[in-house]
């Protein structure tokens, strides 16, 4: 009871005498009201500090503090603001209502009125003053909730043709100053241009359904940053039903568009250099490839890759590799942006794929994938690619260092070399592989005989495989002539490959491909071990000792313990090291160069003979040959091929010739064929020569032949050159 009881609202009665006090108090309690008296306005400002009356009643004339007087005082007073107050006056003038509003009173009473009236007054007051508060207090709710969501209210009346928008509206989306100016327009004006078209229609249909709207845009706020709006609505209508305009609420939604825009971008993209990833760039391909045939452009597939960058990574690091890949890609999304503005949104970090005509992507590593779905003829994709080339061919600069790159493209046709996402990518890539063998750094369209080069290129792998078990690989021995006297004094073994359906197979067909899947380690050590039997067996066969020279080729070298196999093959054959020799590319040299130094040293410790070969092609310098233990240079046949009528060849072949000499190295010249550039390479004081003017390269009995009858093949060639 007790809590019922103190839950009725509590009225302060305020008058001095006190029978009026008693019977305002049983007219009310009467009512359901509780009471507190007070006799003065001292008593009054008390009771309203102690127990906050939901209303006070006062009467005007008393003693002291008159109730004017007390009225303002307990307006001043903390909670007393928004009090209902009721003042009693004695007389019902003009003058005393007015000063009575003046002092702050709700309304006013008087006191000759009928009590029984009161308790109706006082109850409508309490009722006005708590929906007053309740008002004042949801009001306040809602404008901390919209803040909170970022969010406000707005009205478009169409029959006044005004767009209002609320002040707390304005400042929760930070639109003060952004021109709104009561006009339909001037809101428009705020919309994303691209966003514009979409706003007008989704009202039009509203206005046209009567459903209700919701839709999200991107406005443009002046000097602030691209904002997404969702704006929500339904129709207003008056007291006929007939519609006359919109209200609704509008709402902040970039955070989570934002939020959106951050997932997308860590599954989609890649974050080193911000391209999409391969499977966005596959998705948006997909899309490319399928409004194709509606398209009045053609659509080309790129498949970029970076000549060598392995080295790159390997030699400077992958923090450099990584700058040099984000350089990369930058310059790649400049050459196709140019003349072109479908690249624009490149300029955001967060790149808006959809419906690109080009677009870049990175497909893992230094391999980035392209399409272009604008090109006028298919031409026009090799204007790309060489602008392309051009553009990486300018040296990056990371830190102080300046590093040059270059790449290597392919080039496939849609529909012509595929139909589809996975077709497309892989004959680009075909292409890209055989643009890596015509030398690197350039470009080449995909066509079928590419296709046909692959799938041979895998068949001879796998046979390439089975080659060493199957025993196919036979070695073939060259003789090499000492000059003065026309007489074998060693053989160069070249290996071949005795092919079961294709026969005699040169080297220069299958070395690359074994030296790139790695087949030239066991390849190069049977060689060597074959090479060195042979030698051996030739002795105990009662021939002169030979000294045979076996290739090794750079990619061996850098796989394998080459001084390790050498002693190994030596000593099973039981040959004396000073009957082998080991021809290198000036390749060798491109390698760690203290590495080499020591492994040549070991070489020569060993009293393994080492010679260059193909002498000239490289690129070995003068201080090379000095630093290195070196027996031979062996001079390339195509500087021998054109002496002694060319004079550049003359030149060369002369220089080198007296180079080596100087520095005390045997030269050995390959390729002779004719008895002129013998006769040549004689005068110019070159000592050995090797070539089919003696002998091409012939299987081991053939050879041993040759040595027994080597007399006469000596008196044939002095008849000839010599
Ligand atoms: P190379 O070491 O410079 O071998 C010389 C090449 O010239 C041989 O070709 C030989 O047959 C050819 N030749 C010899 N005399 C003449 C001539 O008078 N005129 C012409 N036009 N050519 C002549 P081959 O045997 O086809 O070898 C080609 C290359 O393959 C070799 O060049 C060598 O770099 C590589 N090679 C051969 N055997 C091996 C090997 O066992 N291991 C490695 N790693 N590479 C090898
Ligand atoms: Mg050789
Ligand atoms: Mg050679």
């Amino acid at each position: 009871m007790n809590d019922t009881r103190e839950n009725l609202p509590l009225v302060l009665i305020v008058d001095d005498d006190e029978a009026a006090r008693l019977l305002i108090e049983i007219s009310l309690t009467d009512e359901g009201l509780q009471v507190q008296q007070a006799a003065d306005a001292e008593e009054a400002l008390a009771a309203f500090a102690a127990h906050r009356p939901d209303i006070v009643l006062l009467d005007v004339n008393m003693p002291g503090m008159d109730g004017y007087e007390c009225c303002r005082e307990l307006r001043r007073r903390p909670g007393g603001a928004d009090l209902p107050v009721l003042m009693l006056t004695g007389h019902e003038d003009l003058q005393s209502i007015q000063r009575a509003y003046e002092a702050g009173a709700t309304d006013f009473l008087s006191k000759s009125n009928n009590w029984g009236l009161l308790a109706h007054r006082v109850r409508y007051m309490l009722r006005a003053s708590r929906a007053f508060v309740n008002l004042t207090q949801s009001r306040q709710r809602l404008a901390s909730a919209q803040r909170i969501a970022r969010m406000g209210n707005w009205e478009w009346r169409t029959d006044e043709g005004r767009f209002a928008v609320s002040d707390e509206t304005l400042d929760v989306l930070h639109l003060r100053g952004a021109g709104l100016d009561g006009t339909g327009e001037s809101a428009i004006r705020l919309v994303h241009p691209e966003d514009r078209a979409q706003v007008i229609d989704a009202v039009r249909q509203a206005v046209a359904s009567g459903e209700p709207l919701c839709t999200d845009f991107r406005i443009v706020p002046p000097d602030a940053a691209v904002r997404w709006l969702q704006l929500q609505a339904e129709m207003v209508r008056d007291s006929g039903d007939g519609e006359v305009g919109m209200a609704g609420t509008v709402q902040d939604v970039t955070e989570r568009y934002l939020a959106q825009d951050r997932i997308r971008y860590l599954a989609y993209y890649d974050s080193l250099t911000k391209l999409p990833n391969r499977t966005l760039f596959c998705e948006q391909l997909g899309r490319a490839v399928l409004r194709a045939p509606r398209s009045s452009g053609r659509l080309a597939v790129m498949f970029l890759d970076l000549d060598n960058f392995k080295r790159v990574n390997d030699t400077l690091g992958h923090s450099v590799g990584d700058q040099i890949l984000a350089s990369v890609a930058e310059r790649i999304k400049s050459c196709l942006r140019q003349g072109d503005t479908t690249g624009r949104n490149y300029e955001e970090q967060f790149v808006d794929v959809d419906n690109q005509a080009r677009l870049v992507g990175r497909h893992g590593g230094d391999e980035f994938t392209l399409f272009l779905a604008d090109l006028k003829q298919d031409s026009d994709a090799a204007l790309i690619a060489r602008r392309l080339l051009a553009s990486l061919a300018q040296p990056f600069v990371v830190g102080a260092q300046e590093i040059v790159a270059s790449a290597s493209i392919g080039i496939a046709m849609c529909p012509d070399d595929g139909g589809d996402v996975e077709t497309l990518l892989r004959h680009a890539d075909a292409a890209m592989f055989h643009a890596k063998e015509h030398g690197r750094n350039n470009y080449q369209y995909y066509s079928h005989s590419i296709g046909a080069a692959a799938f041979q290129k895998l068949a001879l792998e796998s046979s390439l495989r089975k080659a060493l078990e199957r025993e196919e690989f036979v070695l073939y021995y060259q003789p090499i002539i000492r000059i003065a006297d026309a007489s074998i004094v060693g053989a160069e073994a070249l290996l071949r490959w005795r092919h079961p359906d294709r026969g005699i197979v040169p080297p220069s067909e299958f070395i690359p491909l074994a030296e790139e899947t790695g087949l030239i380690v066991p390849l190069s050590e049977w060689v060597l071990r074959e090479a060195c039997r042979q030698a051996r067996a030739w002795q105990l066969a009662g021939l002169d000792p030979v000294h045979v020279a076996v290739n090794i080729s750079a990619a061996y070298l850098q796989r394998a313990n080459l001084a390790h196999a050498v002693a190994s093959a030596l000593e099973d054959a039981g040959l004396d090291p000073h009957c082998l020799g080991l021809e290198l590319t000036e390749s060798v040299f491109a390698r760690d160069l203290e590495a080499t130094l020591t492994l040549f040293m070991g070489l020569r410790d060993l009293g393994v003979a080492l010679a260059i070969d193909d002498f000239g092609t490289g690129y070995s310098s003068l201080s090379y040959l000095r630093r290195f233990p070196l027996n031979a240079l062996k001079i390339d046949r195509s500087f021998v091929h054109d002496l002694p009528h060319d004079e550049d060849a003359v030149a060369l072949a002369t220089a080198i010739i007296a180079m080596g000499r100087s520095l005390k190295l045997e030269l050995i010249a390959e390729g002779v064929e004719t008895p002129l550039q013998l006769e040549f390479l004689r005068a110019q004081g070159c000592e050995r020569f090797q070539g089919y003017l003696f002998s091409p390269a012939v299987p081991p009995q053939e050879f041993a032949a040759l040595m027994a009858g080597g007399a006469d093949h000596g008196r044939l060639l002095c008849r000839a050159g010599l």
